[in-house]
C-alpha cells in the first residue's frame, strides 16, 4: 500500500497554488458577485490542459483519470475557487462522451470542449420529479429516426454560458415500463436549437456560474444520442458516481482553504493578554477536529476517485466521499467563521462568504438524505423506506 502521490499527481494537485497567484479567491468572489464565468480564468485552465483531464489525448484532452482530475479540482479549492463548471462539463458531459460517445460525437464535440472553445452543462433535474429521477418525464418520442424532445428542466448550472447541454431523457414514459429503470435515453442538445428556451433562476447562493430552467421543443436526430437508446439509465448511474466524487474535492479544499485562513487569524489575534485566541481550546480544538473531518473525508475522496479509475465498483465510497467532504466543510468553515469573532462576517475577511457553497453541496448535487439512504441500502443491506 502506498499513500504517496507521485510527482506528476503533486504536480496536478499544486497547479491550484499556481494559478491562483493570478486567478485568486477574490477574482473568484468579483466574477461570482457580478454573476460572470470566469472566462479568463477558463480559459488559462484549457490552454493548460486541465478542462480534457478526463478526455482521451485522440480527442483533445490528457488522458487521465478521475484521481488526476479529484487533485486538480481539490488543489483549485485549496485555493478558494470552486468551480461548479469543472463538475458538470469536463468531468461528467466530457467524461461521459469520451466513455460512451461515438467516434463521430468525440471528434465534433470534445476537441474544441477540452481547447475551451465550447461548453457543455448537464440537465437531469426537473421540478416535479425532484429527486426521484425515475419519474422525468421529459420526453423524447421518436418520428421515425429522429425524436421530438419536450419537457423541462430546472436548475442547470451554466446553461447560459455553455454551448451544449447533455439531457437525461425518457424515450418510455415511467408509466409505460415494466422495470423502472428502462427506457432513459441521454441527448446532447444545442442551446441555441430551435424550439429550446432558458429562463433565469435567482438564487441566494454567489457563483459565477448562473442556474437556468431548460423548456424544451426541440427536434434531435440519431446523432444527438449517447449510448444505447433506452439504456441510458445504468450509464447514467455511473456517472454521478464522478460528481459524487467531485463535489467531496472541492469540499475537502473549501475546507481547507478557510481553516487555514482560521489558523492564520488566530495566530496573530490577541484579545486577553499577550496570548494569541489560537492558544484557547475553545478554538484551537474545534479547529484541530475540523481539520482531522478534512483530512479524512479526502482520503476516502481520493480512495473513490482510485477504485473508479480501477473500473471497480465505486458508490460505497463515493456516496461516503460525498456525504463526509460535505459535512466537514460546513464544519469547517462554520469554525473559522467562529475564530474570525466579527471579523467572520465582513467583506474583507471573506469567511462568510464561503458558507453558501459548501452548504449548496450538501443538498445537491444528490441531498445528504439521498447519500445515507444509499449507503443504509447498498452498503449495509437494510431495507428501503421511500
Ligand atoms: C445551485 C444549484 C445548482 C444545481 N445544478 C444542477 C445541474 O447543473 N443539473 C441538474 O440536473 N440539477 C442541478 N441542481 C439540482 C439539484 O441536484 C437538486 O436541487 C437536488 O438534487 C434536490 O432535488 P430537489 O430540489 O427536487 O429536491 P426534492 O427532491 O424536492 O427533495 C427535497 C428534500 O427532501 C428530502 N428527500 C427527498 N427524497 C428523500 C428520501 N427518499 N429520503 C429522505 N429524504 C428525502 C431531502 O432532504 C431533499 O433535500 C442544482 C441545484 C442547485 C440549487
Amino acid at each position: 500500500m502506498d499513500f504517496d502521490l507521485t510527482h506528476e499527481q503533486r504536480q496536478i494537485l499544486d497547479y491550484g497554488n499556481t494559478v491562483a497567484k493570478k486567478f485568486d479567491r477574490r477574482y473568484w468572489m468579483e466574477c461570482a458577485e457580478k454573476r460572470v464565468f470566469l472566462e479568463a480564468l477558463y480559459q488559462k485552465i484549457a490552454e493548460d490542459g486541465f478542462v480534457g483531464t478526463m478526455v482521451p489525448e485522440e480527442f483533445g484532452g490528457a488522458g487521465q483519470g478521475m484521481t488526476e482530475m479529484h487533485l486538480f479540482l481539490e488543489g483549485l479549492s485549496n485555493n478558494g475557487i470552486p468551480l461548479l463548471n469543472l463538475v458538470v462539463g469536463a468531468a461528467m458531459s466530457l467524461g461521459f462522451i469520451a466513455k460512451y460517445g461515438t467516434t463521430a460525437q468525440k471528434s465534433r464535440y470534445l476537441p474544441d470542449a477540452c481547447s475551451g472553445k465550447t461548453r457543455f452543462c448537464f440537465a437531469i433535474t426537473e421540478p416535479d420529479a425532484g429527486t426521484n429521477t425515475i419519474r422525468t418525464t421529459t420526453l423524447a418520442t421518436r418520428r421515425g429516426n429522429r425524436f421530438a424532445l419536450n419537457g423541462q428542466k430546472t436548475f442547470i448550472t451554466d446553461a447560459d454560458g455553455a454551448d451544449y447541454v447533455l439531457v437525461v431523457a425518457r424515450t418510455k414514459p415511467h408509466t409505460d415500463v415494466g422495470k423502472k429503470t428502462e427506457g432513459f435515453t441521454l441527448f446532447i442538445v444545442d442551446l441555441k436549437a430551435k424550439g429550446l428556451q432558458k429562463q433565469y433562476i435567482p438564487v441566494s447562493i454567489t457563483a459565477p456560474e448562473t442556474q437556468w430552467q431548460l423548456f424544451f421543443g426541440v427536434d434531435l436526430g440519431p446523432e444527438d444520442v449517447v449510448g444505447e437508446i433506452d439504456r441510458g439509465f445504468s450509464i447514467l448511474f455511473k456517472s454521478l458516481n464522478p460528481e459524487r466524487i467531485l463535489v467531496g474535492s472541492i469540499c475537502c479544499g473549501l475546507g481547507r482553504y478557510a481553516l487555514n485562513r482560521a489558523v492564520e487569524y488566530v495566530r496573530e489575534r490577541k484579545v486577553f493578554n499577550n496570548t494569541p485566541i489560537g492558544a484557547y481550546q475553545g478554538l484551537q480544538h474545534p479547529l484541530a477536529s475540523s481539520q482531522t473531518d478534512i483530512e479524512m473525508a479526502s482520503l476516502m475522496t481520493l480512495k473513490a476517485a482510485w477504485a473508479f479509475d480501477q473500473g471497480r465498483e465505486a458508490g460505497e465510497f463515493a456516496n461516503m466521499a460525498k456525504l463526509a467532504a460535505a459535512d466537514a466543510a460546513i464544519k469547517a468553515v462554520d469554525t473559522a467563521i467562529q475564530c474570525h469573532g466579527g471579523n467572520g462576517f465582513t467583506k474583507e475577511y471573506g469567511i462568510f462568504d464561503i458558507f453558501p457553497m459548501v452548504r449548496l453541496l450538501k443538498t445537491a448535487p444528490l441531498n445528504r438524505e439521498m447519500i445515507l439512504n444509499y449507503i443504509g441500502e447498498h452498503v449495509m443491506g437494510l431495507p428501503r423506506s421511500y
